[in-house]
């Protein structure tokens, strides 16, 4: 029967990447009778966001993808969460410790980065150089006597090559010099990735390993590993990846890739589940570009019943597909035009004037106007979505557009990287404003030009946290951009 999964690692926002693939797998499955199943892979510590999982199961229930197996609703391969199997991994990075597949290295991470340091300025690709490849068993217990630490890593044959077939682009073979001895077991008894991964798909019986294209480079030390064990290999498929239209990659620096941007800015999870179908050429399309409305109008529109009925893996084409926000909203728009009134009105209740929003306008607005009709005058750049500022209003006195533009830029970085409490963004400003020698009326006045168009407002630090982190990240990034 076939098993296919997505395993995302809770690491920061949900993606719309996993998403996409999330829908591909789903189709995958519903069209051959098999199951779909959710795995987190939650192995490192170092990138781990605590509230990530529950946001990746919210964001794809939202979405309306639902999964047949997962750490939530359970089921026969279990546990689904990877923090959970350690022990598994451990018992099997052991028999490959035993079959000579692996090995133990004891170098400190002073001794790699010099080594990393080395090989860069020889202009060689940094990559591990073998030293423990071969230690004998004394020299594995001097080492352990010692108290040094070790990390398990795998022993890719020193000659020949590694060829798996993909099933969209037929045979790939990566010669052994290029694939490094890739680390499987970290020092704080970690697995990586790499072994984990394997060891999973394995003991959970997937079939199909459907996932996006920048994983085809470990796709050879994936390989490696079911030989060192002694496995099948199940089938890959790696799907192009999402788009801009001058085919850069969509990544969180240049685009709003979290799923809860759109979610917040009052997309339709149907059309946005549409029009993921529409990436990468597996449904039949007829509307081509958005130049061609006349065409479009219906044609492109699917929900989830009439992708699993025509969606073709065999038509998927490996040009990027474009990740079109102006089509989106086009769709978006179909989607939400085909609504009766009422249900439209249902809609805007559930959105942008739900309750709950509507209700944590109240601190930013009471104590501030006299009528309530001047409630829209203070809080109209929370419900519109185009909101920039002309210079006049964002360069600061005793600065040049470029060199605010610029701040704002570093400003992006930092915002991305802070919890989004008043208590968390305040400091990360005022230490970024300190460092590039920005005063904070400058750096507030910038950020509140930036978030409401305008030079007087509520309570900057107030108003970021109603109006969300995804959304007010997108205006710092489209005045970036
Ligand atoms: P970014 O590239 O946006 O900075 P990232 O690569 O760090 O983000 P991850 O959290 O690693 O993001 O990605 C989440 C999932 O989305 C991964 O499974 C990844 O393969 C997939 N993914 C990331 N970018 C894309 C893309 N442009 N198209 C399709 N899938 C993507
Ligand atoms: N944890 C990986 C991710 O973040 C899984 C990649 C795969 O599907 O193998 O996407």
């Amino acid at each position: 029967p076939t098993r296919v999964r997505i395993a995302p690692s809770p690491t920061g926002d949900p993606h719309v990447g996993t998403a996409y693939i999330g829908l591909l797998n789903f189709l995958y499955a519903r069209q051959r009778g098999g199951q779909f199943v959710l795995r987190i892979e939650d192995t490192d510590r170092a990138r781990f966001v605590a509230t990530s999982e529950q946001q990746i199961f919210e964001a794809l229930k939202w979405v309306g993808l639902e999964w047949d197996e997962g750490p939530d609703v359970g089921g026969p391969y279990g546990p689904y969460r990877q923090s959970e199997r350690t022990a598994i991994y451990r018992e099997y990075v052991q028999k490959l410790l035993d079959n000579g597949t692996a090995y133990k290295s004891f170098e400190t991470a002073e001794e790699l980065e010099a080594l990393r340091k080395s090989q860069l300025a020889a202009k060689l690709p940094p990559r591990y150089n073998g030293a423990h490849r071969e230690l004998t068993a004394e020299q594995i217990a001097a080492y352990e006597a010692e108290g040094r630490a070790s990390v398990i890593r795998l022993k890719v044959p020193a000659e020949g090559s590694t060829t798996f077939r993909d099933e969209l682009r037929g045979e790939i073979t990566f010669d052994h010099t290029n694939v490094d001895d890739q680390v499987l077991m970290k020092s704080d008894g970690f697995p990586t990735y790499h072994l984990a991964n394997v060891v999973d798909d394995h003991l959970m019986k997937i079939t199909d390993v459907i996932r996006a294209e920048e994983w085809i480079s470990s796709t050879p030390k994936h390989v490696l590993l079911y030989k060192a064990f002694g496995w099948d290999v199940p089938k890959f498929w790696h799907m192009p990846l999402l788009r801009n239209i001058d085919k850069s990659k969509i990544s969180k620096r240049k685009n709003p890739v979290s799923l809860i941007f759109y979610r917040q800015a009052g997309y339709l999870p149907e059309a946005l589940l549409n029009f993921l179908g529409l990436m990468g050429g597996g449904m039949p399309q007829t509307s081509g570009t958005i130049e061609d409305k006349s065409k479009a109008a219906t044609a492109d529109m699917f929900d989830l019943a009439g992708m699993i009925e025509r969606f073709s893996f065999a038509k998927i084409s490996l040009g990027g597909p474009v990740f079109d926000l102006v089509k989106l909203k086009w769709l978006n728009g179909e989607y939400l035009r085909a609504l009766t009134p009422e249900a439209f009105f249902g809609k805007m209740r559930e959105t942008v004037f739900s309750d709950a929003f509507l209700k944590e306008l109240v601190p930013l607005v009471q104590t501030r106007i006299e009528t309530m009709g001047q409630v829209g005058d203070l809080t109209d750049f929370l419900f519109s979505d185009n909101v920039m500022p002309s210079a006049e209003v964002f360069v600061p006195k005793k600065r040049t557009i470029e060199e605010t533009i610029a701040f704002a830029g570093e400003l992006l970085a930092v915002l991305e990287a802070t919890e989004w409490t008043v208590a968390a963004i305040e400091p990360a400003m005022k230490e970024l404003g300190l460092a590039k020698e920005w005063s904070v009326k400058e750096n507030f006045m910038l950020l509140r030009a930036i978030l409401t168009g305008k030079t007087a407002s509520p309570p900057l630090l107030e108003s970021l946290i109603v109006f969300g982190k995804a959304r007010s990240l997108d205006r710092v990034r489209r005045f970036v951009d």
